[in-house]
């Protein structure tokens, strides 16, 4: 069998979007990636959508679905609730600022850069997800702050380097005790160095002196499910 270079495919550049939808007045989001215009007359997306979400039933009853596109310094815990929770044990949508399209659909309206409102005009069995084809009724900018891409959750977000460089200087990481924990279930790393601001901890903080009651930022894992690396 032929082995791929899978990092290869991290070269594909992709954003964080919150994609959304809803019917009888539920509504549900979730975070994904793989999303991208490919038409302009008209103007046409294709979102990816994993068939196991809510997000999808919802999508599939209503023909209808709204990206929310996450900024640079959308914190973790939004990412998490939108990314590593499931709809189907709570309302995602009562725990975060949100506006109605003019679909109806709900749009995220804090750490948004913009966002678009489709409904769906053909769609794609994928095996693991649902490609469908949006056209888009409505967008907007929200503000002109920086989308954040993929990469930069990944490698910044993550953990790798200082996500807050206005408050990290390299001379400071001299002094701290560098140890590094990985969260088992959503593979967040936390990292001494730079704490957990999103959560009110500092840099330097070790993963033994955390609060008992601290959890993973992205994924709401609790602290023994953590392992040193
Ligand atoms: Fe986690």
């Amino acid at each position: 069998m032929k082995i791929l270079n899978l990092d290869a495919l991290f070269a594909l550049n992709c954003g964080m979007y919150i994609i959304s939808s809803g019917y009888n007045d539920k509504y549900n989001g979730m975070i994904i990636n793989a999303l991208v215009q490919v038409t302009a007359f008209p103007n046409q997306i294709i979102a990816s959508v994993n068939k196991e979400s809510l997000t999808l039933k919802y999508i599939e009853k209503s023909g209808l679905f709204n990206i929310s596109v996450l900024d640079k310094d959308a914190p973790l815990q939004l990412i998490g609730l939108f990314g590593f929770q499931t709809g189907k044990n709570i309302d995602k949508f009562s725990k975060i600022q949100f506006i109605l399209g003019k679909n109806g659909i709900p749009i995220v309206n804090d750490h948004i850069v913009s966002y678009v409102e489709t409904k769906v005009v053909s769609k794609l069995d994928a095996g693991t997800h649902v490609l469908f084809l949006g056209e888009v009724l409505e967008s907007e900018f929200l503000t002109k702050a920086e989308p954040m891409t993929y990469n930069y959750y990944r490698d910044v977000k993550g953990g790798k380097v200082p996500r807050t460089a206005a408050t990290f200087h390299p001379e400071e990481a001299e002094k701290i005790e560098i140890e590094r924990h990985r969260c088992t279930v959503c593979g967040y790393i936390y990292d001494s160095r730079y704490g957990d601001p999103d959560s009110g901890v500092d840099c330097g903080v070790l993963f033994q002196d955390l609060p008992e009651d601290w959890v993973c930022p992205i994924c709401g894992a609790k602290k023994d499910k953590f392992v040193k690396i």
